[in-house]
């Protein structure tokens, strides 16, 4: 048995040594044809068919276009047709309130993916569909492109603290505190707020060799378009549920500065003075931070 088993052994070594001989070292570049293989495969997988996505015109999720149906091919598509999910935008007040008509697709696709393709060919609707109370329209241009002291304007409701701190142009969220009190302890009735009530959710901090001109504000998300905040209230109130009692104030929206942040700056020099001397404020900060170490000083004493 053992004698068996040193022979088989011999054979196999041997047989391994022969086939290393064969291969010989170094082995030898692959040939024309694997290479061309090679990079004929990489691009296959690596072409914009593979990845490419786009939305689904029924629930709207990103999805790999090689793995979606083309709308027109999908059936049951009139299933989707919902009442009091949908809601036409007005332009006025004396507009009616109408619903969009027929099935409830994402605007601009024209694709479906695999599941919801999947859930229509069994006459139902998708968990996911639009059609499911999952519709909320396109985003109006009103809306699109509001800087963040801007959507702080337009909320109803505040719950959060924030710190944005701006240093050589660049700008960074520097601390943010988000709490919901139950009962809510106040809900705007009155849009946007006074502004000395900004001074309560928002500090800013402006750090560089020199005083922030009005250049440099611009490029802050701190920046107040009044004419954008009041088209975006008012399209709000017109199409949104929770703001049809809410009332656009003008007073309040003159009272904010057109190209600065909306944060009251009240600088006091002497103040500021005795802050360096104390050690509490560093030699150099600018007036937009001793400001605001001032603030803090005076909400904690
Ligand atoms: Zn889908």
């Amino acid at each position: 048995m053992k004698f068996e088993y040193q022979e088989s052994h011999k054979r196999s070594s041997q047989k391994h040594c022969q086939s290393k001989k064969d291969a010989g070292f170094p082995s030898s570049p692959p040939s024309a044809e694997l290479c061309q293989n090679i990079v004929s495969d990489f691009c296959a997988d690596t072409s914009p068919d593979v990845f490419e996505e786009t939305g689904c015109a029924v629930c709207g999720k990103l999805t790999p276009i090689c793995t979606m149906e083309e709308l027109s091919e999908v059936e049951n598509v009139s299933l989707l047709k919902a009442d009091g999910v949908t809601r036409k935008a007005r332009s006025k007040g004396s507009d009616p309130v109408k619903e969009l008509r027929g099935p409830i697709l994402a605007p601009a696709c024209n694709k479906v993916c695999p599941i919801c393709a999947d859930s229509l060919d069994k006459t139902k609707v998708p968990t996911l569909a639009l059609a499911n109370g999952l519709w909320i329209g396109e985003i109006p241009d009103e809306l699109q492109g509001l800087t963040y002291a801007e959507q702080l304007l337009i909320a109803r409701v505040r719950h959060n603290r924030c710190i944005v701190k701006v240093s050589s142009g660049m700008y960074k969220m520097r601390a943010n505190a988000i709490s919901f009190s139950n009962p809510m302890p106040k809900i705007y009735n009155v849009l946007p707020p006074p502004i000395e009530e900004m001074d309560e959710v928002l500090a800013f901090i402006y750090t560089g060799p020199c005083k922030p001109t009005k250049a440099d504000f611009k490029w802050t998300p701190m920046l107040v378009r009044r004419l954008k905040v009041s088209k975006a209230l008012h399209w709000l109130k017109l199409n949104h549920a929770d703001y049809y009692d809410c009332e656009n104030s003008e007073k309040n929206l003159a009272s904010y500065p057109e190209d600065g942040p909306p944060v009251v700056v009240d600088y006091l020099w002497e103040w500021a003075i005795a802050l360096h001397g104390r050690g509490l404020v560093p030699l150099g900060a600018d007036k937009f931070y001793i400001n605001y170490c001032l603030r803090h000083i005076v909400s904690h004493n």
